[in-house]
């Protein structure tokens, strides 16, 4: 019989230390320790007993040495990015908390029903079938860990709140219809999830068909890059039917395996902190709200800032609508007795008191009502990125990339990798075929990248999200001329050339006041169109009165995009409401100018 191999062990080892000595993956480490009852994350120590009975069970032959004089050092690897929220604590105040789990996938794939048959088998058992969850997340309990799901699922929600500067999810489960395989939405959602640096675990749905085909999605997995455990890679991988519910427990498993890999913790003695997850005014109880806690505890009575609205923590609620007192790191909490409506993304702090709140909300409010407007919030353009290049900001040009078809996808890619080999970097964050679409720009936004377009276009969606989050779209038809852009802008030779597109008028009849939201001018429009987030002058007689942005645009009650002229609507103007009757609303566009 082969001998087994020897490792030598030394009194206290962590435990990605005794995986690199055993060479297995750090993630079968922690399985094992999780088999043998013993729960500790990769950077934790284990005793010499623990750790020999885990190298047995691996197959090695421990022997106990005396500690090494140096730490071995180990590279880094990719960690969610939530400094925000986790640098000031102290390590010995880390505790572990649930992991922030989001799905994602291409539609139908199943990630609606695997939230579901989740929640609906394993909330807190006992209570199974009966639960009327309110709010936008809920949480499972497994072997007493817990588990936070955010009840939206998909990419575009999830780099929607990326590009509001929050990043709330620790670990993104990619949802693969066994039938179907990678689809371009598989596509993408890995894309996103690479660019946020969430780290991916794949669940294999649909099992229960006569046509799954699981060995398939792996291998297409594998092509783009998602290599899972059974291919040799590391990606955490499990096979599951959603409407069977079978896999379930495999999977929830499987998470906590990956959490326990990515050392996700928090400091639950700290004021809390956290990110908005949803908000709406209600009739009876006001302003609710269902924020996450990501670090410290929530308590009732807390005084809370988020950005210009305030308030008291009146009544918290957990997921199924009952009271609680104190909202640990990662649980969702609803919670009552804000004074406005904040917005999906924010992020909340608990403050001093609640006068504190007050006027840290007020002096908010005024800075924003004086802060120009005349600007996209975050421009990022080509010629912006070679600014910050020039100064040494940026150290890649990031780019998402869409074409007509595969064919002309390739050598674009290869022509743009090569150009960038030194710093600064191309770096492609996602490519795909087909037109621009809403989520390439939110990814671009999220990321502040750089759209290019061969031979394909922004659908009108794209086109004014791209408009209101400032992301620079760019359409060419030859590839010289993107190899050409991209090449002088990574050498800092690009100068931006902009034109004002007037697209229409409209004359202001009527003015209202809306609360919360100020004055809106009732008009009507007398040419071309006006498109909500554009751009707007009002002018009164020969006097320009603002350069600003539409905030918001309604006809009778409804939120448009859009309004043609011969028609009336109510337009709001961002941090302008001094309106008078006859006062002309110029709306434009700025185009950039093709070179
Ligand atoms: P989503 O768009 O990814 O959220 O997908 P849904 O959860 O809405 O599911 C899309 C369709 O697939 C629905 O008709 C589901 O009933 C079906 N579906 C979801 N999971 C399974 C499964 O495990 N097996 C089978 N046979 N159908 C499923």
């Amino acid at each position: 019989m082969a001998k087994e191999k020897a490792v030598e062990i030394p009194e206290l080892i962590v435990v990605r230390e005794l995986a690199n000595l055993m060479e297995v993956s750090p993630i079968d480490v922690i399985k094992e320790l999780m088999n043998a009852g013993v729960m500790v994350n990769i950077n934790q120590q284990i005793d010499y007993d623990t750790a020999a009975i885990i190298a047995e069970e691996m197959g090695f032959e421990p022997r106990s040495v005396a500690p090494p004089e140096e730490e071995v050092t180990v590279a880094e690897e990719v960690r969610p990015v939530k400094e925000q929220f986790y640098a000031e604590d102290r390590p010995e105040d880390l505790i572990a908390r649930p992991p922030v789990v989001t799905m994602l996938g291409h539609v139908d794939h199943g990630k609606t029903s695997i939230l579901d048959a989740i929640r609906r088998t394993n909330v807190w058992a006992g209570e199974a079938g009966g639960i009327t969850q309110r709010i936008g997340a809920y949480q499972v309990e497994v072997d007493a860990r817990k588990i936070t799901f955010i009840d939206t699922p998909g990419h575009e929600a999830f780099t929607a709140m990326r590009a509001r500067g929050a990043q709330v999810t620790d670990i993104a489960v990619l949802v693969v219809a066994a039938d179907d395989g990678v689809m371009p939405q598989t596509r993408e959602a890995i894309s996103h999830a690479r660019a946020a640096g969430v780290p991916i675990l794949v669940a294999i749905n649909k099992m229960d068909l006569a046509s799954a085909n699981a060995e398939r999605a792996k291998r297409q997995l594998s092509d783009e890059g998602l290599v899972v455990e059974d291919w040799g890679g590391d990606v955490l991988c499990v096979e599951v039917s959603a409407t069977q519910r079978r896999g379930l427990r495999d999977l929830l498993d499987s998470i906590l395996v990956l959490a326990e890999f990515l050392d996700i913790t928090a400091n639950p003695h700290r004021e809390a902190i956290g990110t908005v997850i949803e908000a709406r005014l209600d009739r009876r109880r006001g302003v609710v709200a269902t924020l996450l806690v990501r670090n410290g505890t929530l308590r009732q009575g807390d005084a809370l800032l988020i950005d210009d609205v305030c308030g008291r923590v009146r009544a918290m609620f957990d997921f199924r609508g009952q009271e609680v007192k104190e909202g640990p790191p990662s649980m969702p909490v609803e919670v009552l007795g804000l004074s406005g409506v904040p917005v999906a993304g924010d992020t909340f702090r608990v403050v001093q008191d609640e006068r504190t709140a007050r006027d840290l909300a007020e002096e908010r409010a005024r800075e924003k009502e004086q802060r120009s407007v005349g600007r996209p919030r975050s421009l990022v353009s080509l010629e912006d990125l070679f600014q910050q290049m020039r100064a040494g900001e940026a150290k890649e040009l990031r780019i998402v990339l869409k074409a007509d078809v595969q064919g002309s996808l390739e050598p674009v890619t290869n022509s743009l990798q090569r150009l960038g080999t030194d710093e600064p970097k191309v770096n492609i964050l996602h490519q795909g075929t087909g037109h621009i679409g809403e989520s390439d720009v939110m990814l671009a936004a999220a990321s502040r990248a750089i759209v290019i377009g061969f031979n394909v276009e922004p659908d009108r969606a794209a086109r004014n999200l791209a408009e209101a989050e400032g992301v620079d779209i760019r359409t060419y038809d030859l590839i010289y001329r993107v190899i050409e852009d991209v090449d002088k802008a990574l050498k800092g030779l690009l100068e931006p050339v902009y034109r004002e597109g007037i697209l229409g008028h409209a004359e202001a009849r009527a003015i209202f006041h809306v609360s919360r939201r100020g004055n809106v001018a009732g008009c009507y429009v007398t040419d071309g169109q006006v498109v909500r987030n554009g751009l707007a002058r009002v002018k009164r007689g020969e006097s320009v009165l603002y350069e600003g942005r539409v905030a918001s645009l309604r006809r009778f009650t409804e939120d448009v995009t859009e309004v043609r002229s011969g028609y009336e609507c109510g337009i709001g103007l961002e941090g302008f409401g001094d309106f008078e009757e006859g006062d002309v609303i110029e709306i434009y566009r700025m185009e950039q100018v093709s070179r």
